[in-house]
């Protein structure tokens, strides 16, 4: 039975989402606050490393449209061996179904404008309901939670162990966004943009090289229907407005783990790894290869 259902169910319009919300969630996720957070964290007064033999991480990844989340979320995940889930990815394989909510989704997101956080707790529950039947455990969360209730209802039922910021600056964001390209075929994604922003006035500059795809993704590559100039501003508008004081929220419980991206990925993801503590990891991974 949907999620929503049984929410709705359970009566959740007569109470606060988060309270009915949490019955059902927190059976999905781990609710021990034992997590492998790299030592390195607790310089920065992040929590330290627990028991190797802990459960899995728990990790969310924050930052603006373009910075690079997926990109980041999605490596780690694979270094750490947890599933990386995307809101976004999940409200994208809705609109590519004929579902019902399909059509009140690209409304939504071709606006550049958040969906309901009930859709979206829908949406990510049943993708932690099949990925638990899977053996699933752990996760890295790119893209929610994007609202204070979304960190409420979050809190509610699970402990994060740390997230990540991603910072870039705003011209970057844009550029980012509008070179970004998807191959329809392989679903892989690439950037036609070309960065390279001389440093002025004491503000560094920033170099990001390309991510071209191969000669048989060429002419198969689309662009989000959200990627143009005019829904990328608003989507921005409403990160600053919506989604920004969510960084708070985690600042103020000393879970945030502030990171500028140096670069492109040959500058930032070994950087990414030192500051985690995971470049052991990423040797014995790239040994075992
Ligand atoms: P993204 O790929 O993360 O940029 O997400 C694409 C679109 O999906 C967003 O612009 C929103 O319309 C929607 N979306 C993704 N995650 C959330 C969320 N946590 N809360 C509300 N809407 C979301």
């Amino acid at each position: 039975m949907p999620a929503l259902n049984r929410l709705l169910r359970a009566g959740a319009a007569a109470r606060p989402l988060a309270a009915a919300a949490r019955g059902w969630l927190s059976s999905l996720v781990s609710s021990e606050a034992d997590a492998r957070v790299p030592a390195s964290l607790a310089r920065q007064g992040l929590p330290a490393r627990r028991d190797p033999g802990s459960r899995s991480v728990q990790w969310v990844f924050l930052g603006c449209p373009g910075v690079g989340k997926g990109t980041y979320a999605s490596r780690l995940s694979q270094l750490v061996g947890v599933p990386h889930i995307a809101t976004g990815d999940l409200v994208r394989e809705e609109l590519a179904s004929s579902s019902p909510l399909a059509q009140q989704l690209a409304d939504i997101v071709n606006q550049g404008k958040l969906v309901s956080d009930e859709i979206i707790i829908n949406l990510l529950s049943k993708r932690l309901e099949s990925g638990a039947a899977k053996g699933e455990s752990g996760f890295i969360l790119d893209g929610f939670p994007r609202t204070i209730r979304q960190a409420e209802i979050l809190e509610g039922v699970t402990d994060i162990d740390l997230v990540v910021n991603l910072k870039l600056r705003e011209d970057v964001l844009l550029a980012k966004c509008l070179g970004r390209r998807i191959c329809s075929q392989c679903g892989g994604n690439f950037n036609v943009a070309s960065i390279d922003i001389k440093g002025e006035n004491g503000r560094p500059g920033i170099f990001m090289a390309p991510l071209l795809p191969p000669a048989q993704c060429m002419t198969k590559l689309v662009t989000r229907s959200d990627d143009t100039e005019e829904v990328v501003k608003e989507r921005l508008r409403i990160y600053y407005e919506m989604s920004q004081p969510v960084e708070e929220f985690y600042r103020s419980r000393g879970k945030l783990l502030e990171f500028d991206l140096p670069g492109g990925i040959p500058e930032s993801w070994p950087k990414l790894l030192q500051v985690l503590n995971l470049e052991d990891h990423d040797d014995k991974q790239s040994a075992a290869a």
